[in-house]
């Protein structure tokens, strides 16, 4: 197929696929279905025809709100849409029509929900976390990064996070990471195998400090805001699936033992 028909197609796939990321996003955190009743307004009840379920367009054409209680929509909504569709044409492109690209797709898929419910409730529910380790493992037997790399990584993923959580609680004696950030780095270690997770790792302290500072900065010292430790960790997995690569072979390139 032409590529740019493919990528095209693929972007437009992802829209529609993002418009489902935000009803899981919505329904997940509440604990209700993600497939029964319809799409609803948020704030009158009142099921959306098609043409207000249209990926960012009916957002934009409805001017940001219902057409009966005339509430807000929320701007994650288009945001949510625009970046899974961003997401799904930028990986058809990189990857190509591949099983590699198949399996991208639903960990990208899993980062954006599971950044955006971190984000808003401190939450990294279990449904995406645990399916997620098990389709992490099941593709690794067909393509990247094999299943051995798969199976370490979920196990020092999941593990290396455990010990410092335990670590935190013997020393502090307060939760500092939650379990939901150990599954979810589990997940991330069947995806994209050990030594990514490592880099992972790396990018989402880094990450994590830099905002870190800048909060306490801007809150003249207050330590005791809790960041949501998966939103990084979510971002950190996307730089280390698609720089990541580069950057252990940079690294490799300039380590030469003695
Ligand atoms: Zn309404």
């Amino acid at each position: 197929m032409n590529t740019f028909l493919f990528i095209s197609v693929a972007a437009l796939v992802g829209a529609v696929i993002g418009s489902f990321l935000n009803v899981c996003i919505y329904r997940l955190p509440i604990d209700r279905s993600i497939v029964f009743p319809p799409s609803a307004c948020e704030s009158c009840k009142r099921e959306l025809s098609w043409y207000e379920n249209l990926p960012i367009v009916s957002w934009v054409v409805l001017g940001a709100r219902c057409r009966t209680c005339q509430t807000r929509l929320s701007f994650r909504h288009p945001l949510i849409e625009a970046l899974t569709a961003a997401m799904f044409g930028a990986a058809a492109w990189y990857y190509g029509p591949s099983v590699l690209l198949a399996s991208r797709l639903v960990f990208g898929c899993a980062l954006i929900v599971l950044f955006a419910i971190d984000l808003e409730h401190h939450l990294l529910p279990n449904v995406i976390t645990l399916p997620g380790i098990a389709v992490g493992l099941a593709f690794s037997f067909v393509t990247e990064p094999g299943w051995i790399a798969s199976l370490v990584g979920a196990v020092v993923g999941g593990g290396s996070l455990w010990l410092i959580a335990e670590a935190y609680y013997r020393i502090r004696h307060e939760d500092g990471l939650g379990m939901g950030d150990v599954k979810m780095l589990a997940m991330i270690g069947a995806f994209i195998g050990w030594p990514l997770t490592i880099v992972t790792l790396m990018m989402a302290s880094f990450a994590g400090a830099c905002v870190g500072l800048v909060v306490i900065a801007l809150r003249k010292g207050d330590l005791k805001y809790a960041l949501p430790f998966g939103t990084f960790l979510a971002v950190g997995a996307a730089l280390a699936a698609t720089v990541g690569p580069g950057l252990v072979r940079w690294y490799l390139g300039f380590y030469r033992p003695l």
